[in-house]
């Protein structure tokens, strides 16, 4: 691993917002209509106003509620009484050597997620946390080794897409042409947390960027990746409809329970139930069935033959992850051909093997990994304050 290239490129005043008024950013379009109906909207009046404000908000990017030129002046007063338009702080910004960019972002009551971009020919995909830290502790993940703080809500959800948008100037300017490339092309839910344990805020901010007079993000451009909370599974398809990528990373129930230890509450067999119910499933939605690739551990081709069984009626492709290490892992990453032979193995038996590449590991943003980089950046934030005196 490198030495960091660009630390702390980014570095802003850390404020929190201390107000009575509403945040606008993550309501649902009802919840919005609803709020600015008891603000004082006449009810008559709530579809278009929701409409007008919803496309300032979530299609032009605007933040000032003056700079709404189609609202008449004293309603833009009545909204800027009544509402904030608000995102999550963005405490750094780090880049890569590859491009990728990680953020970290203070949300209220000081804590913080990371958020990374990662910028490819034909794609940039943004990755969103969905909790702070995890109340699982899959072995192998250092998230995993942080204690849940809290849920983040929908708006700190939505506001981690919008936040990246502002970094990469993806707003669309108004009167220029149309532009059809989107940095951020792609979104998935596989940052710090377990979406499928905070469904809800998860759902609803989903929502917020799925919609077409806003960010219109495709649902089959978003991945939900979970560890495998059974009773929600069907719901990410019922109520989200988005791709779902599966954390499998074993194939014998002995060798998931160490690793995945939530397997110890719904087992292999039963996980593969509930993906073969999976609403919707088909051979273009296929379920994305991620393995990390960790040395003398779940990395042979007796492995790799038995994945290809448990796959068995499941439209899916299998997405190997050369394990990213961290400080004090108790695993090693398999070696290449290793890895190679892996897939070569799931390939042949007809199923895509995409081998993951790490981006950002200079960064520390790679899957996995992105507890470390808080602390890091915690400790060097302690040891400036120190050295400043304060
Ligand atoms: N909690 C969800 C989503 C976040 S993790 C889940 O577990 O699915 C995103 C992916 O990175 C998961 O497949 C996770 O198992 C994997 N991962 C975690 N730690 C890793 C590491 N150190 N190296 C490689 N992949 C890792
Ligand atoms: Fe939580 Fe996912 Fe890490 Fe497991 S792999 S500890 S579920 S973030």
């Amino acid at each position: 691993m490198t030495a960091p290239i660009t630390q702390d490129v980014l570095t802003l005043p850390r404020k929190l917002p201390v107000s009575d008024k509403t945040n606008i950013i993550g309501l649902t379009r009802d919840q919005l209509r609803a709020a600015l109906i008891a603000a004082g909207t006449p009810e008559k009046q709530a579809k278009m106003r929701l409409g007008q404000l919803w496309q300032w908000v979530y299609h032009w990017g605007v933040r000032d509620f003056a700079l709404m030129t189609n609202l008449a002046k004293d309603y833009r007063a009545l909204l800027a009484d009544h509402f904030t338009i608000e995102l999550p702080e963005v405490v750094t910004r780090q880049i890569s050597e590859d491009g990728t960019r990680k953020y970290l972002v203070r949300i209220a009551g000081g804590h913080e997620v990371e958020v990374v971009y990662i910028p490819e020919t034909d794609r940039g995909t943004l990755c969103i946390s969905s909790q702070v830290g995890c109340t699982l502790t899959c072995s192998f993940c250092h998230t995993g080794t942080q204690k849940l703080v809290r849920n983040l809500t929908a708006g700190e959800i939505v506001g981690q897409v919008m936040l990246a948008r502002d970094d990469l100037g993806e707003w669309p300017v108004q009167g220029a042409p149309k532009v059809e490339v989107r940095l951020i092309s792609n979104i998935v839910l596989m940052g710090m947390g377990e979406p499928l344990y905070n469904f809800d805020n998860v759902r609803d901010a989903m929502k917020v960027v799925m919609d077409n007079e806003g960010i219109a993000l495709g649902r089959r451009r978003i991945t939900l990746s979970t560890s495998g909370v059974v009773p929600e599974i069907a719901r990410t398809a019922t109520e989200i409809g988005c791709l779902l990528a599966v954390s499998f990373h074993a194939t014998t129930d002995e060798v998931r329970d160490q690793l995945v230890p939530i397997n110890k509450r719904w087992n292999i067999a039963t996980l593969l139930e509930a993906l073969k119910a999976y609403p919707g499933l088909s051979n273009s939605e296929r379920i994305t069935f991620e393995y990390v690739m960790l040395e003398g551990v779940n990395d042979t081709k007796e492995d790799a033959h038995r994945l290809v069984k448990l796959l068995e009626g499941i439209p899916a492709k299998v997405n190997l992850i050369p394990f990213n290490e961290w400080p004090g892992a108790p695993y090693k990453r398999s070696s290449g051909n290793r890895i190679h032979a892996f897939a070569d193995i799931i390939y042949h038996a007809g199923y895509a093997s995409p081998i993951r590449t790490p981006r950002g590991e200079d960064i520390m943003a790679a899957c996995g990994q992105l507890k470390s980089a808080t602390e890091r950046a915690r400790k060097s934030k302690a040891a400036i304050a120190a050295e400043a005196g304060l």
